[in-house]
């Protein structure tokens, strides 16, 4: 038998963050990924503390913001690799209202390290903005294939990645340890993202999971170095290559990309992006979100060596970091967790 401290059943965001506490702390674990679901490679990546539908605060964006940017420097460190692109974030203004909201969130205590008080003018003949743009100030893109895709070679280098299916049958608890098939580890810890809906531990936990579609388009002619939001957001990944997305469907829970999807983001992008593109890329994942868009963290309600780190939402990227810390704090250190990301908040 191998004994390790943790098995983690996944590799996305929510997996690598789990990872990283574990290492800092020196745990011994294996990682398992079949690459079923693919939130967090399809993501856009955006990391941006404001909800630019209403210009409000995310929730506790500075707390993320402070354990993310960190975590994903000392990766980028660690594994010699670049991912954490910074980059100015404009919120495209649709009417005068809109530029009025936007002042008056800018004064208030929480939002004033976040969004700017100047009103910046489109200057590039290919966008319509006729009404400018407000900046949202400390965001950027993480380049998520790249990050999982060298985080993968990094755990298998140590021998602690096994791409392969996590049988849930083969898993037997005991009290104060499980086994799975030749491994002996004292606590498993489940970061499936959608995929968790095949669990029979978890598989009740109040997640919906929200499709999303996104395009990367190639526009030579457009040359802007800073994301755009409107109705669809529009990132720079470098090459002339952009990302615009993305859709919400409620109710398709597949990973594959539609017409529908690509008709929907193109339509909206089309209102105002005036120069030729062709579109490279089509691509679809599934969100783990859910009903009080808050994230699902904690323990089995029965077997307490078995945890679960799910429900990251629309906003993976600043979150995993975050409520990764909570767990590791929760299950090492016995420090309870916020009643908010609980996942006993619920019954299930
Ligand atoms: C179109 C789209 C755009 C998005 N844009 C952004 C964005 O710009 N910014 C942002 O912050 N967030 C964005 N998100 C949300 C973000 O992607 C998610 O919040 C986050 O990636 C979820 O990460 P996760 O690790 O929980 O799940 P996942 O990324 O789904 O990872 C779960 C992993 O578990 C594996 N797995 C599942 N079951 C098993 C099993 N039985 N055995 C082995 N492995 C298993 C899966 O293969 C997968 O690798 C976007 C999502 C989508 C779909």
């Amino acid at each position: 038998m191998k004994k390790v401290d943790y098995i983690i059943v996944g590799c996305g965001l929510a997996s690598i963050a789990f990872c990283e506490q574990l290492r800092q702390h020196k745990k011994s674990f294996i990682v398992f990924d079949d690459r079923s679901q693919q939130s967090s490679l399809v993501a856009g990546g955006m990391y941006n503390p404001v909800i630019l539908k209403r210009f409000s605060e995310v929730w506790k964006a500075k707390e993320q913001l402070d354990i993310a940017i960190p975590l994903y420097q000392s990766i980028e460190q660690e594994l010699n690799i670049k991912v954490d692109y910074k980059f100015q974030l404009l919120r495209r203004f649709t009417s005068v209202e809109e530029q009025n909201l936007w002042f008056s969130a800018s004064d208030k205590p929480n939002l004033e390290p976040f969004l700017s008080t100047k009103l910046i003018k489109n200057e590039n003949s290919f966008i319509v903005a006729p009404l400018g743009f407000g900046e949202v100030l400390h965001a950027g893109r993480l380049d998520t294939i790249t990050l999982i895709s060298e985080y993968k070679k990094f755990l298998k280098s140590s021998e602690s990645l096994r791409e392969e299916h996590f049988v849930y049958d083969d898993l037997v608890t005991y009290n104060d340890s499980v086994t799975y098939k030749d491994i002996d580890s004292s606590y498993i810890v489940f970061a499936e993202g959608f995929g968790v809906k095949q669990n029979p531990f978890f598989r009740d936990i109040p997640l919906n999971g929200t499709k999303g579609e996104v395009l990367t388009i190639k526009a030579p002619a457009l040359k802007v170095d800073y994301a755009v939001k409107s109705s669809v957001f529009i990132i720079p990944i470098g090459n002339d290559l952009y990302k615009v997305g993305a859709t919400y469907n409620w109710e398709d829970k597949t990973n594959t990309p539609t017409n529908s999807g690509r008709e929907e983001l193109l339509t909206k992008l089309n209102t105002f992006l005036k120069c030729n593109y062709e579109v490279v890329d089509h691509v679809a994942g599934i969100r783990p979100t859910v009903k009080d868009r808050r994230p699902l963290v904690g323990a089995h309600s029965k077997f307490k060596n078995l945890f679960v780190l799910n429900g990251l939402g629309t906003r993976g990227v600043m979150i995993a970091p975050y409520v990764a810390e909570r767990l590791f704090q929760f299950i090492e250190e016995k420090i309870a967790l916020d009643k908010e990301i609980d996942v006993n908040r619920f019954n299930y």
